[in-house]
């Protein structure tokens, strides 16, 4: 489904990616973590095209991606994206938050957007809130509804950068729920977090990254009972 091959990124002087190469099969959960820059949301904007790259190659469902164009702008609507901020609408209500990319890029009509918005905040368990605006819900309920509206352009895939790291504890379980829910469903996710709870139950594969390098991408298990390599040992024995 996400393929990425000797994928590199520079920032200027800094080389923030470095000779990427990663494979995320459909219905695949892969869970990246690593300590703080070292690269981790940067691959996820690079999946995206947020961002271009500076060599290497990246395909979706088989479909390299083209540097711009309508093409690229198509393909980018395959990947929902999911960030630790909500980034939800303020001035519009939930309803109409989950319902405006249908609408606006996929040209959706109006009463078939918003029956497919209600399925969708009835899956994420918020159809109660449809009529609120995102001020009026708690952080939680806000980051379930920008799964829903992620949900709503049904991509092929989705990308998550640490969506419950802004989160009040309490609040945690219930985003990390519907995600639980979304990789059972057979949704192939790429999913940056440090909830290892989370790695363990939902990940088929963990990708440990530090400094701009993968440097284990193994299954859950291998990579906790047993990490190889130094770096990855001490970040567990700082998280765990
Ligand atoms: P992580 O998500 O793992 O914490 P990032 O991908 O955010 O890491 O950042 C990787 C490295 O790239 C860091 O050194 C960071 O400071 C740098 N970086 C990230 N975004 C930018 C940017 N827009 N411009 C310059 N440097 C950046
Ligand atoms: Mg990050």
């Amino acid at each position: 489904m996400i393929e990425l091959r000797g994928v590199n990124k520079h920032y200027g002087p800094l080389h923030v990616l470095k000779d990427i190469d990663l494979t995320v099969g459909r219905g695949e959960v892969v869970v990246v973590i690593g300590p703080s820059g070292s690269g981790k949301s940067t691959l996820c904007r690079t999946i995206n095209r947020l961002e271009a790259i500076g060599s290497g190659t990246i395909s979706l469902a088989g479909h390299p991606l083209p540097e711009e164009g309508r093409e690229l702008a198509r393909l980018r609507t395959e990947v929902g994206m999911v960030f630790q901020s909500f980034n939800l609408f303020a001035h519009k209500t939930v309803l109409a938050n989950v319902m405006l990319a249908p609408v606006k890029v996929r040209r959706k009509k109006k009463d078939e957007a918003e029956r497919r918005a209600r399925e969708l905040l009835e899956r994420v368990g918020l159809l109660e809130q449809a009529h609120k605006y995102p001020a009026q819900l708690s952080g939680g309920q806000q980051q379930r509804v920008a799964i829903a509206r992620a949900l709503a352009m049904d991509p092929q895939a989705l990308l998550f950068d640490e969506p419950t790291s802004a989160l009040d504890p309490e609040m945690i379980s219930e985003v990390l729920e519907v995600m639980q829910q979304l990789a059972r469903d057979g949704m192939t996710m790429v999913v940056v977090t440090h909830e290892m709870g989370f790695a363990r139950s939902a990940a088929n594969r963990v990708v440990f990254m530090a400094d701009g390098r993968i440097v284990e991408d193994r299954s859950p298990e291998e990579f906790f009972t047993a990490p190889r390599s130094e770096r990855a040992k001490d970040f567990l024995s700082k998280i765990l």
